[in-house]
């Protein structure tokens, strides 16, 4: 096909719109290493799982092995409501940069609550009612997940408490009221609401809250309450296949024209978008029918990829959760003050951790100033005012082109445009008064936070 049929935004058709999510894990070899039970640790039973996560989305964690799973048609419907997404070729870019790459962003900031959550937001929500269950509860920190999942209950009629770590709530009123809007509780974590809450504002009286503390005292709330259950917007396996509609579109979309990626690239805070993101394209490069070079983009400051340890550890403050393996830098781990943009879990996906570990992908760190530099650099020559999440992958994404221009190859770039910033405006006046600095932890910091893994044989 030649490059002019090719439009400037791809939109598929609705009957090339995905039917099934796609599992990567199926055609791992090397699988994800199984959650463990934090008391007994022995891999984690569906029964356990389930006083948890709801029954289906459990069995759906605990599955390595289905391929493709269907997409129930009530979440089809939804999904219509923003979907498909658009796969949009960055000319206005390629040219400011003079670059013989093709650039190709796949924006999923096309709905109100500003990411991709949703996606993942309106499956967990929808196994919950399905469940016959009152409602779910969860974390946020920066606001995206909560709002997304706000969104889904209010479609389904379901009750939605999210604990917001406390500084964001205090520093984004907008995102918590826009959360009230579509009819959730909102809580500042730590609270007064729950043992794990109490008991960390006695030990931190003053705190402002983690993601690690706001996700325990979420569990809490729906473990001890009858008909609720705790849903979590990254890092599960669950999570990345609902994402995975990222990808099998993208894939899809560039089937469709010709477009044959050679890097895909996407930020990685707990790994959902980039999982979702490239989980297809992984599929053909495990199962030898392409290749492609992936790149998680993660921030200088909360390096769990580049400078974590590969081990079983909390995924929460309270140590309540299951224990995944995976890269982290310990649970009690909190990114520098300055850090303003998200992508600040300790940890990170099992399935992307074992990608990374078997060398099937690369990753890169990059720090603040920079990343704001690229997204000032993207909202003038392309448009879209980038959150700072996504701008971790545009960073890059510019990065890899401007090697191309070096080098005089024209190759083909994918990245994941996962949201906007309107949001995040804080954070832009610091770097646009150049008041935004750059913190790198110390080896002996993250040495330090790693002395408190877990001892597990
Ligand atoms: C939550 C979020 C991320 C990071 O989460 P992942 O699970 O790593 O995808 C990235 N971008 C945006 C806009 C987000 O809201």
């Amino acid at each position: 096909m030649s490059e002019k049929t090719i439009p400037y935004k791809i939109y598929l058709e609705e009957n090339e719109m995905p039917k099934q999510w796609y599992n990567v894990r199926a055609d791992m070899k090397n699988k994800p290493a199984p959650l463990m039970n934090p008391a007994t640790h022995k891999p984690m039973t569906i029964e356990e799982l389930s006083q948890v996560f709801c029954t289906e989305l459990a069995a759906q964690e605990l599955d390595d092995t289905t391929p493709y799973i269907d997409i129930p048609q009530e979440i089809s419907d939804f999904y219509k409501m923003y979907r498909p997404s658009p796969l949009v070729r960055a000319y206005c870019l390629e040219k400011a940069l003079g670059t013989p790459a093709k650039i190709y962003y796949k924006f999923e900031g096309n709905n109100t609550s500003g990411s991709h959550k949703l996606n993942s937001a309106i499956a967990q929500a929808y196994y919950a009612k399905k469940q016959g269950l009152k409602g779910v509860t969860t974390e946020t920190g920066a606001g995206q997940w909560g709002t997304a999942l706000s969104m889904a209950c209010a479609y389904l009629g379901l009750d939605c408490d999210v604990y917001m770590v406390k500084c964001s709530y205090e520093q984004k009123p907008f995102r918590r009221e826009v959360m009230r809007t579509y009819g959730a509780n909102v809580t500042p974590s730590p609270s007064n609401k729950t043992a794990v809450g109490r008991k960390i504002l006695e030990e931190f009286p003053g705190t402002t809250g983690s993601l690690g503390c706001a996700i325990s005292e979420a569990v809490e709330a729906a473990t001890t309450r009858e008909g609720y259950r705790y849903v979590l917007g990254s890092v599960l396996s669950q999570v990345l296949l609902h994402q995975s509609v990222i990808g099998l579109e993208t894939m899809t979309a560039c089937d469709k024209y010709g477009i044959n990626p050679d890097i895909i690239i996407g930020c990685a805070g707990g790994g959902s978008n980039l999982g979702g993101l490239i989980s297809p394209f992984m599929g053909r490069k495990l199962r030898g029918e392409a290749d492609y070079k992936f790149i998680a983009v993660e921030p200088a400051s909360c390096p769990s990829l580049t400078r974590g340890k590969y081990a079983y550890d909390f995924c929460d403050t309270g140590m309540v959760c299951p224990l995944q393996k995976m890269y982290t830098l310990g649970s009690g781990f909190i990114p520098s003050a300055n850090h303003a943009g998200g992508l600040r879990y300790h940890g990170m996906s099992g399935v992307v951790s074992q990608l990374y570990d078997d060398g099937l992908i690369d990753a890169v760190s990059v720090e603040q100033t920079s990343v704001f530099a690229a997204a000032q650099k993207f909202a003038r020559i392309e448009g879209i005012l980038p959150a700072p999440e996504s701008s971790h992958a545009i960073k890059v994404a510019i990065d890899e082109a401007m090697k191309c221009k070096e080098t005089d190859e024209e190759k083909t770039i994918v990245f994941g445009l996962t949201g906007t910033g309107y949001f995040d405006m804080v954070a832009y006046q610091k770097f646009n008064d150049g008041e935004m600095s750059d913190y790198i932890p110390t080896d002996e910091e993250i040495a330090k936070s790693l002395a408190k893994l877990p001892k597990i044989n």
